[in-house]
């Protein structure tokens, strides 16, 4: 059977800059990226474009899930291609805390699709686990289950990575337990990125799970407890800690303007985006029975929450796209900068090969935007190629 594939030429405003470009695909590559002369764009409304999103946390989506269980045969599958339409072209399907057991079914059911389907294969550039070496302490916590929150375990962790065929890439740890640093030294030696989050570390601790090579936050200012000591804590901590990248949930619920803008003051290019999306994300309002703490109740404002404790959030349900209208929106920063920041930011610190975007070279992974000044208030997807082949709309 023949692989060769069609040129395909692509027209936009580069997301950057705004310029009128053509992007040249061959054979699933950005071949090249020439500008349009002013004839060429008076004939039409021009998209943005730019490269695919890059979700580093995603639990489920429109009902799919990846913490059910038994998980449902084709989940992975059937997510790579429903998560097209938000213009989602990699992610790292998430799973958090639950038993061995559970955890082992979960992360080998999502190792076997990636095999089984090459295009879940591409589109999943690594599994994300987040606990259960987590905090026990409630607020911090968050929504994950008390009953199975665990020292870190490296031996432990190996069986998982085992089930999974070597595809865990994220780990997220709190670093308040004595065996935290050891285990960051030994993920980190083994290519497995570590992730603060969800913790009730002590400063230094902190401090010393950087010097042993974490260089993330999860969802920074989530999974916190609702009171903290105003400094030190572990918070400035991490702010302050050069290394370590910042994932925030920019959705107009998990945190304040103020605190996203000081993140992305504060950290620059290491400043990122994670959707958090979970099974209900995409679904209609309303009381649900989640496999984590019982009842949530989706507002139909798309805020997600314990129905017992409704100041607690129990993860998100708006996907990357949101959270970049919300960064313009609410003029934190451009839509270019939003834009890294759910795609190239992510793919740079995981080191995929899609973190050059809009270069010749690069994997054609790139979209096309609505979004007009006055004409379409909400951004809108009108186009996704996934290695230079249309597969949205
Ligand atoms: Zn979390």
């Amino acid at each position: 059977m023949g692989n060769e594939q069609p040129e395909i030429q692509l027209q936009g405003l580069h997301y950057l800059t705004g310029d009128p470009i053509r992007i040249t695909i061959h054979q699933g590559r950005i071949d090249s990226i020439a500008p349009l002369n002013n004839l060429e764009v008076e004939q039409q409304q021009l998209p943005w474009v730019g490269p695919g999103f890059v979700d580093l946390q995603i639990n489920g989506y429109a009902g799919l899930d990846f913490n059910s269980l038994p998980i449902t045969p084709h989940t992975t599958s059937r997510m790579t291609r429903a998560l097209w339409k938000e213009g989602v072209t990699r992610f790292f399907p998430t799973v958090i805390t639950n038993s061995e057991e559970a955890i082992k079914e979960a992360v080998a059911a999502i190792a076997q699709e990636c095999e089984e389907d090459p295009v879940a294969g591409d589109a999943v550039a690594g599994i994300h686990l987040e606990g259960p070496f987590i905090s026990p302490e409630d607020g911090a916590r968050g929504a994950h289950s008390r009953l199975y929150v665990r020292p870190p375990d490296w031996t432990l962790f190996q069986r998982w990575q085992e089930s999974a065929r070597g595809r865990i890439k994220i780990v997220t740890v709190s670093p308040e337990w004595a065996e935290a640093e050891d285990f960051i030294r030994r993920c980190t030696d083994a290519g497995v990125l570590v992730s603060i989050g969800h913790t009730a570390a002590a400063p230094d601790q902190i401090a010393r799970a950087v010097a042993a090579g974490a260089s993330m936050s999860t969802h920074f200012g989530n999974g916190a407890h609702p009171v903290l000591p105003r400094h030190p804590n572990y918070l400035w901590e991490q702010l302050a800690a050069e290394q370590l990248w910042t994932s925030v949930i920019a959705d107009g619920f998990h945190l304040p303007d103020a605190v996203l803008k000081v993140v992305m003051k504060v950290k620059g290019e290491k400043a990122l985006l994670v959707s958090d999306a979970v099974m209900f994300s995409g679904m209609q309002a309303g009381t649900y029975e989640s496999h984590i703490g019982g009842k949530v109740v989706l507002t139909p404002e798309g805020r997600l929450h314990l129905a017992e404790q409704p100041q607690l959030l129990a993860g998100s349900v708006q996907m990357l796209l949101k959270g970049v209208s919300h960064l313009v929106r609410r003029g934190l920063c451009s839509l270019g900068e939003a834009w890294e920041m759910a795609s190239i930011r992510p793919a740079r610190r995981l080191s995929l090969p899609v973190s050059s975007g809009l270069q010749p070279g690069a994997p054609a992974d790139v979209l096309l935007l609505d979004w007009r000044d006055g004409e379409v208030a909400e951004p809108r997807i009108a186009g996704v190629y996934k290695n230079g082949v249309s597969v949205f709309p």
